[in-house]
């Protein structure tokens, strides 16, 4: 018995795969390296394979006797998809209908799916509940949706079960094995704050300041990348009990922080005075989202560590101090 994660080079995936491990799972990855990183694989097998190649995909499963996919493979970036909408319903909704197949052919009936907070849109109210109501701003959020959706269906047609995880905004570093976030372009607050603290950057652009929350910028939920990686092996638990079917949980600290927070919170970090401008607002950002992560806690039994900022982002900046050109580092 072993567990496929896709996307294993990408940043979550990653860690997510060291995660596992950690706990005695047997892993193979599988990633085309679009985004990820080779320097990311950790020490499992690896095949450098396209979700869309179902043949291939369907054999890899049976050769190493797969019984749960973890799915990660996918483009997640908010501005990106509103730029270039159907490169997301191709690498997102139509790569996950063929892995789908591939896993229905080779007899895999669990998957843990990598959804987002970008489902809901501008949220009604905070914290935000699993059953609230969904209405993405951005095509990223709409074809994560449409794969739940995939899912659903999935669940009743071939009784293959489901975890969809709705990532905040994950952050921070493994800690001990060489992995971090390394995205190319890299377009998340955290790195580029950080980018700017080691001098790689003249400034930080803080995207609207005319936002309806208290200091007019963004408020986000930032969560530690370890404890996303552990809600993950809980999740892969649940669907190999009797439990669940196609369920959906939140993963998220509960508390949010403004762009003017976090880049408050990145100085005191550092040490470094971190310039900001303010600039317009990007197209697709929704003012506030902030995680109920109950339901997680309850049925996952999932705890988060890194509840507090300063942790968050010192676990970033281990990382990216010590690895100022993130993978190229390594090699
Ligand atoms: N943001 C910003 N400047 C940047 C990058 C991001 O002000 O250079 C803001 C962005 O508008 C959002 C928040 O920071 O409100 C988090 O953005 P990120 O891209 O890290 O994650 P997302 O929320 O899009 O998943």
């Amino acid at each position: 018995m072993a567990v496929l994660v896709t996307g294993g080079a990408g940043y979550i995936g990653s860690h997510t795969v060291a995660e596992l491990i950690e706990h005695g799972e047997k892993v193979v990855v599988a990633d085309n390296l679009s985004t990820g990183h080779k320097g990311a694989v950790l020490d499992v097998p690896f095949y450098a394979v396209d979700i869309r190649d179902s043949e291939e995909m369907t054999a890899l499963m049976q050769r190493h006797d797969i019984d749960t996919v973890v799915h990660f493979a996918a483009n997640s970036l908010v501005g990106e998809s509103v730029q270039d909408p159907l490169k997301y319903y191709e690498n997102n909704v139509a790569a996950t209908a063929k892995l789908l197949s591939a896993m229905v052919k080779a007899n895999v009936k669990k998957v843990v799916f990598s959804s987002t907070a970008a489902v809901y849109g501008e949220p009604e109210r905070t914290p935000i509940e699993e059953s609230d109501e969904k209405e993405p701003t951005n095509p990223y959020g709409e074809t994560k949706l449409a794969i739940e959706k995939m899912l659903d269906w999935s669940y009743k047609a071939y009784g293959l079960k489901s975890i969809r995880l709705r990532y905040f905004n994950a952050a921070g570093a493994h800690g001990t094995l060489p992995i971090g976030e390394d995205h190319r372009p890299e377009t998340h607050l955290i790195p580029i704050i950080l980018q700017v603290a080691l001098g790689q950057r003249e400034a930080v652009s803080v995207f609207g300041t005319d936002y309806p929350t208290p200091d007019g910028t963004c408020i986000r939920d930032y969560i530690h990348v370890m404890d996303l990686a552990s809600a993950h092996r809980l999740a892969v638990h649940r669907l190999r009990s009797e439990e669940g079917g196609a369920e959906s949980f939140n993963l998220g600290n509960g508390s949010g922080f403004s762009v003017k927070e976090v880049i408050e919170v990145a100085r005191a970090v550092t040490g470094h005075a971190i310039p900001a401008i303010e600039v317009e607002r990007r197209a697709g950002d929704p003012a506030a989202l902030v995680a109920s992560s109950d339901q997680a806690r309850r049925l996952l039994g999932w705890q988060p560590e890194y509840a507090d900022m300063s942790a968050i982002v010192s676990s970033a900046w281990a990382w990216h101090s010590s690895h100022p050109h993130g993978y190229d580092d390594e090699t």
